[in-house]
């Protein structure tokens, strides 16, 4: 569990590994946004991250991201709220009232119930396609050759707007092999764009591997454990 002054420590810690990657890479740090995964973390750490300039959370269980929606209400208009979990259609209304972002979608229906329940007031909802770029037979997401049809309709969709591609590898601890995977979803967002879409979103790159990510394109990092530290393993 990670207190309250840990939070700032760590972020700034996560800030300095973006900035040296970046560096590495030669690419612009304003290029790479850091998404805090306040999974299991309580709300006070929430807050605290938010006080040290945190401005987009990650959470990938829709139940527990409403509760700190709505624990953190007071601070919603600074703060970007982004699923990255897997979405069931039953609970897609109040997803799309409450989030910004979805980076898990990998099936139209879910798609077209986002698309339909996204209510008119707010901008359209930001979605990613999740890509099981290593293939796992455990995973959610796409498999690559799946991922232009389900764009191509997802760009269609009014409520919405198609920004990219997400994934989670499997975990290795070696940063060559790291690469391969970061590797294979940019190439894969390259064909799309090369087919006609403008996409600018490349989700991918957590604790152990975002040097690796960045190196390989990545825009959106998703990194939970080096900022709020380790959770109950059952808690995924
Ligand atoms: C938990 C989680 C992360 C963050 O992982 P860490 O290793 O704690 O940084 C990133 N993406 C998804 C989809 C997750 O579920």
């Amino acid at each position: 569990m990670a207190t309250m002054s840990s939070v700032s420590g760590n972020l700034d810690d996560v800030r300095a590994r973006i900035v040296r990657a970046c560096d590495a890479a030669g690419r612009p740090v304003q290029a790479v946004t850091l998404l805090a995964v306040s999974k299991t973390a309580a709300a006070d750490a929430l807050r605290a991250a938010a006080a040290a300039g945190q401005t987009a959370f990650g959470e990938n269980h829709v139940q527990e991201g409403l509760g700190k929606i709505a624990a953190l209400a007071d601070l919603r208009r600074s703060l970007q709220w982004h699923l990255i979990g897997p979405l069931q259609s039953n609970k897609t209304r109040a997803v799309a009232e409450a989030f910004d972002w979805v980076h898990s979608l990998d099936r139209l229906k879910t798609a077209q119930r986002l698309s339909q329940q996204r209510p008119a007031g707010l901008p359209p909802l930001q979605v990613c396609l999740q890509v099981n770029i290593s293939g796992e037979a455990s995973k959610s997401g796409l498999a690559p050759e799946q991922v232009l049809p389900l764009a191509l309709a997802v760009a269609g969709l009014p409520g919405l707007r198609l920004r990219g591609l997400m994934a989670v590898p499997e975990p290795t601890a070696d940063p060559l092999a790291q690469r391969a995977p970061h590797r294979a979803l940019r190439a894969l967002l390259e064909r799309l764009n090369a087919s006609g879409l403008g996409l600018d979103t490349l989700s991918m790159g957590m604790s152990a591997d975002l040097e690796a990510a960045i190196s390989e394109g990545s825009t959106l990092l998703r990194v939970g454990t080096a900022i709020f530290g380790a959770r109950a393993a059952s808690q995924g």
